[in-house]
């Protein structure tokens, strides 16, 4: 078993958004800047006039449009390196595609080279940039966890940089930030941590340290999602939190099903991570009964609709893309059916429950 990194220091509540530049001072000797990584949706608004930039920060607005491509963290990087002078902090701000990128190029910084040479495990051997991550959306975990996800157009490939250096120093977790966040979005997004923690929870794979961060995630989620507004003050505060344990556990923990399937939607039909975890949900009852049907009570409860029939106008060759690439993904689908998992996900069976969703 590898050894678990999780982030060393963190500041949690309404509010402590304002105390950034506090925990950047001590960093900003002989005048290191700082840069802020901030998603693009955020630009007009109050929140980059609340940064405490100081002459010399560079502030780059991260498009979310799409998903982190190597292409984009790589121009980002180039961007940073124009500054001229290394910066002593990199923040990112944002959901889980701004605080991935964020992430990258901090490794960047200090390991040089192309996002895709660290594509894998243990491939960045020194310390990023330091660095601290402020979410906007709870429930990628991606504020925790020890990756960053990365799609690689060239090699066709979505992968993040798995090491312990991408891992953030620092966070700062304010859920006032999620407040703006739009009703289908949350909830998609806070799904991932449901999602996660089920399909780990009921895999092969057993960590105590990931179980008990798993456990308590999935009793936050179901209070949040099972109450009558998910958006309460009080509930996304408890994602937050949720999605904070859950990000903690993926470096100890395997997802299941799901993330395969859903891998799928997105290498072939481009649909973004949680809302394909969603989609995938729906059609997971012969595997996950129980967690499926109150994945169905929740988002009855907070009135959230999905697209259907993604798959319709697919032919022969797009159900073979697509169950190609949902069984390359090993080491889940061995966690949640066992080695033989190819046995039991057929070609046929794979396009029957494509054709579900
Ligand atoms: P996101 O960062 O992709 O953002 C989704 C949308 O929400 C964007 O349009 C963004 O502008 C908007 N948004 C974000 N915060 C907002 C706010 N407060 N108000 C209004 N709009 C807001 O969303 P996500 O679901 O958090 O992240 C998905 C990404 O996370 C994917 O790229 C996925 O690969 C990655 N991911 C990473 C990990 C990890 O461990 N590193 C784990 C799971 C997923
Ligand atoms: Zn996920």
């Amino acid at each position: 078993m590898r050894p678990t990194k999780t982030v060393g220091v963190y500041l949690f509540g309404r509010g402590v958004f304002d105390r950034l530049g506090e925990r950047l001072a001590p960093r900003r000797g002989d005048g290191a800047p700082v840069v802020f990584f901030i998603d693009h949706v955020f630009a007009g608004g109050d929140l980059p006039r609340r940064l405490p930039v100081v002459d010399g920060d560079l502030t780059i607005l991260v498009d979310t449009g799409h998903e982190p491509t190597t292409d984009q963290v790589d121009a980002l990087h180039e961007q940073v390196r124009s500054l001229g002078r290394a910066p002593g902090t990199v923040v990112g701000i944002g959901g889980g595609a701004t605080m991935d990128v964020a992430k990258a190029v901090a490794n960047l910084l200090t390991n040089g080279g192309m996002a895709a040479d660290y594509q894998g495990w243990d491939l960045v051997t020194r310390p990023a940039v330091y660095k601290i991550g402020v979410p906007t959306l709870s429930g990628t975990g991606a504020e925790a966890s020890a990756t960053c996800v990365m799609m690689n157009y060239a090699k066709n490939l979505k992968l993040g940089m798995n090491s312990p250096h991408t891992v953030y120093d620092e966070l700062v977790l304010d859920p006032v930030l999620t407040a703006g966040a739009p009703r289908d979005q949350y909830f998609y997004t806070g799904q991932d941590t449901y999602i996660h923690c089920v399909e780990s929870l009921a895999g092969g794979f057993r960590h105590p340290v990931a179980d008990a961060y798993s456990r308590e995630a999935l009793n936050l989620t179901r209070e949040v999602f099972l109450s009558g507004d998910m958006m309460s003050d009080e509930n996304r505060e408890k994602l937050m939190v949720a999605s904070y344990l859950g990000g903690s556990a993926i470096g100890n923990s395997f997802v299941g099903l799901v993330h395969p399937f859903s891998a799928g939607l997105s290498v072939v039909l481009g649909l973004r991570h949680c809302v394909a975890n969603c989609i995938v949900m729906e059609a997971m009852d012969d595997y996950y009964p129980d967690a499926v049907a109150e994945f169905r009570r929740m988002r009855a409860a907070q009135g959230v609709d999905l697209p259907r029939g993604v798959c319709a106008g697919l032919d022969a060759a797009g159900f073979e893309r697509l169950h190609q690439s949902t069984i390359i993904h090993e080491k889940p689908l061995a966690n949640a059916l066992g080695p033989d998992f190819r046995d039991i996900l057929t070609p046929a069976r794979t396009a029957e429950l494509f054709r579900r969703m």
